[in-house]
């Protein structure tokens, strides 16, 4: 038999077949549905003192019409309704656009209530809504705003909330434990959709909210969680054998001492390895905390239990980088490395191609080259992506399916607030490197405006007749590619005249063939050019320790986190660096950024605030940013119950009682449903 609460939203009186489909197209479909639709605001209807409230405020207020009110047409249809209300000891103005019909309900000596915004400087409330008679719920200081679409409003959809719960109110059902509801005091179901609809008080709102925000996390995570799980417990994974001895003697050979972080996630990684579960594992690290180290004693773990280990970079600048600091490191203990980019060609490709294939080559490190068909393993064991949110997630299911069931770590040194982390690689083990390499002179930041652009020249010029090296980074405007290169031109115009027959100046964007920017990459990695202009690609890893100023034109049009990267490419070396960003932010949260980034050089800090300035949504860029929607929660500001949430779901997914105690049935159903526990792929 049907549930009541399951019956379409037409047994309510006073909707028919048409707002049935107005409502349908909300996602209201049945009266549950109508019943946990929730207002996204409140909106304060208590009376106030006009003296107390300012200009351009909303306000309601009660009043007495003074005089008749005055209708005035202008135009065909438009008509201006003025009325002059006396509230408390002040006569006011207030005016209704359009709605004629309502001079003939108006005559004086009538009490209204009216809400509308405030001009204080006219003493005029333009009206928004008007009731006639004292306020209709005396009790509640506000009433609840819910989103509408299409031709509901939300007088109506109050309506038939209240209708809705008069009537099906005690059919609506708990969807969390018990046992969690009392552990944190939540509110049961039925009250909390009561209070977010009918609240009495702030608080109440206050204590509703919280138990959808738990319920929302705990529902997301427990996904997770399960999939994770699956993927750890189904999908049989190598268990790496490898020799501790070599290793322990490797990282005793390298030219510095590990840092203890280091240390720790190398535990952390060497653990899965030889685990039969497969890896699945973020590693993330500040600019320069030394990830490349950390990837070299991977894969040379790997490579000494019997496997090949895959590292997969967005560049091959930086392929090229990262083939010499490990093959410096690696090919001393006799592993062999090999390099893999689309400019590898011809019979150089197919030896290569032909040593993958027999096992003669361990480490093959390259660009997206990786991932093509032609490319196969003989035994691979290990896959490690860098800059992994540069790398789509169907990239890397490709290279982690050319092995049998490879272990796969994905690196990235944009640090990510620990909030996200769980909430978009909560399927993944994090792994953090939280220090840095002792002895790194901080880089000093300042922020100056455009028209100290001469000031700052002269500053750059000193520091290249140091003999040091300089960046410029182009204004970035994401929209266009070609007006990115086009600014990149006209500022390499203005500086190579600038210092014309001092320095020698090239230019790098993006719509440069590749080999030409490996030319000039190089150039400059060899002093033969002394300061590069560019557009945001060299952004990541490029190592050019002689360079000790980076300038970022427009800085307020970057992220945070990709303006920290960028200051990354400098401070490499031994000398003091700098980093000067040119920007005019004309908003508040503008400056704010710009100030922040003078203040901390920490990266994890700044991708914090970064979150908490701009949103999770522009975190990551809008096109990827495979961010899960919340109804209620906000995944930064309700970050601790995202956590509690997290361990809750993660213990719970362990325990023999989830799967058989009835107090967890909604949740066992949702779990079945959503199909995380066949490892179906996760929304
Ligand atoms: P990341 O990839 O995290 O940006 P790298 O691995 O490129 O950082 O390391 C940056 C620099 O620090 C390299 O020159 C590297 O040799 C050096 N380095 C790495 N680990 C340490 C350490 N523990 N102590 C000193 N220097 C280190
Ligand atoms: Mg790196």
């Amino acid at each position: 038999m049907m549930k009541r609460i399951d019956q379409p939203t037409d047994v309510l009186k006073g909707i028919g077949n048409e707002t049935a489909m107005n409502l349908a197209n909300m996602g209201i479909q049945t009266i549950g549905d109508l019943l946990n639709y929730l207002p996204f605001r409140y909106e304060d209807i208590r009376l106030r003192d006009l003296a107390e409230v300012a200009h351009d405020e909303k306000i309601t207020v009660e009043g007495t019409v003074h005089s008749e009110p005055s209708l005035m047409y202008y135009g065909k249809k438009k008509n201006r309704l003025t009325i002059h209300l006396l509230v408390d000891k002040y006569l006011i103005k207030v005016t209704f656009f359009n709605r004629a019909y309502l001079k003939g309900k108006l005559s004086p000596q009538d009490v209204i209530t009216v809400s509308g915004k405030w001009d204080k400087h006219r003493q005029l409330i333009t009206g928004q809504d008007l009731k006639i008679g004292s306020p209709q719920t005396p009790n509640a200081d506000f009433e609840p705003v819910y989103p509408v679409k299409g031709s509901v409003t939300v007088k109506a959809l109050r309506r038939y909330i209240i209708q809705a719960f008069n009537e099906y109110g005690d059919d609506i059902e708990e969807t969390l434990p018990g046992f969690f509801m009392e552990k944190y005091k939540l509110p049961a179901k039925k009250i909390a959709l009561q209070n977010m609809h009918f609240p009495q008080s702030q608080e109440e709102v206050k204590q509703a909210r919280r138990r959808f925000v738990y319920e929302e996390f705990l529902y997301f995570q427990l996904k997770m969680q399960a999939f994770r799980k699956f993927e750890r417990e189904q999908s049989e994974g190598i268990g790496q054998q490898y020799d501790l001895q070599k290793i322990k003697m490797f990282i005793q050979s390298l030219p510095f001492q590990l840092t203890n972080a280091q240390k720790k996630v190398v535990n952390e990684i060497c653990a899965d390895l030889k685990s039969p579960y497969k890896m699945n594992r973020l590693l993330q690290g500040d600019v320069g905390s030394g990830k490349t180290a950390v990837a070299a004693i991977a894969l040379y773990a790997s490579v000494t239990a019997g496997f090949q280990g895959a590292l997969m970079v967005p560049t091959e600048i930086l392929a090229e980088q990262h083939l010499e600091s490990i093959s410096g490191l690696l090919e001393p203990v006799g592993v062999k490395t090999a390099l893999l980019s689309s400019s590898v060609k011809g019979k150089k490709r197919r030896i290569i191609l032909e040593q993958l294939q027999n096992g003669e080559i361990d480490i093959i490190i390259g660009t997206h080259a990786l991932i093509q068909d032609e490319v196969d393993f003989h035994k691979l064991g290990l896959v490690i992506t860098d800059e992994q949110h540069r790398f789509g997630v169907e990239q890397r299911r490709v290279l982690r399916e050319k092995g049998e069931s490879p272990d796969v770590l994905f690196m990235t040194a944009t640090p990510i607030p620990r909030t996200l982390a769980i909430t978009v690689f909560g399927e993944m083990d994090v792994s953090t490197i939280d220090e840095m390499p002792a002895g790194r002179k901080t880089i000093e930041t300042h922020w100056a405006k455009h028209n100290m652009l001469d000031r700052i020249l002269e500053f750059v010029e000193k520091e290249l007749k140091k003999g040091r090296q300089a960046y410029v980074i182009c204004p970035l405007i994401e929209e266009s590619d070609k007006i990115d290169v086009q600014n990149a031109i006209d500022v390499h115009d203005v500086l190579s005249n600038y210092f014309h027959g001092k320095f020698k100046t090239g230019l790098m964007h993006g719509r440069l063939p590749s080999a030409e920017k490996d030319e000039i990459m190089k150039a400059f990695s060899n002093n033969e050019i002394q300061l590069l202009v560019s557009t945001t690609v060299v952004e990541v890893g490029v190592n050019v320790p002689n360079a000790t100023v980076m300038v970022i034109y427009d800085a307020e049009r970057f992220g945070l986190s990709q303006l920290h990267q960028l200051r990354g490419r400098v401070g490499r070396g031994r000398e003091q660096s700098y980093c000067i960003l040119l920007a005019d932010p004309k908003t508040d949260i503008g400056k704010e950024r710009m100030r922040i980034m003078t203040e901390t050089n920490d990266g994890f800090k700044l991708s914090e605030r970064d979150l908490e300035l701009r949103g999770p949504g522009d975190f990551f860029g809008k096109k990827q940013s495979g961010l899960p929607e919340f109804r209620v929660a906000d995944m930064v500001h309700d970050y601790r119950a995202l956590e509690t949430a997290r361990n809750d779901a993660s213990m719970l997914i362990e325990q023999k009682e989830f799967w058989e105690n009835p107090d967890f049935v909604p949740l066992r159903n949702y779990l079945k449903a959503s199909g995380a526990l066949s490892g179906e792929k996760l929304d």
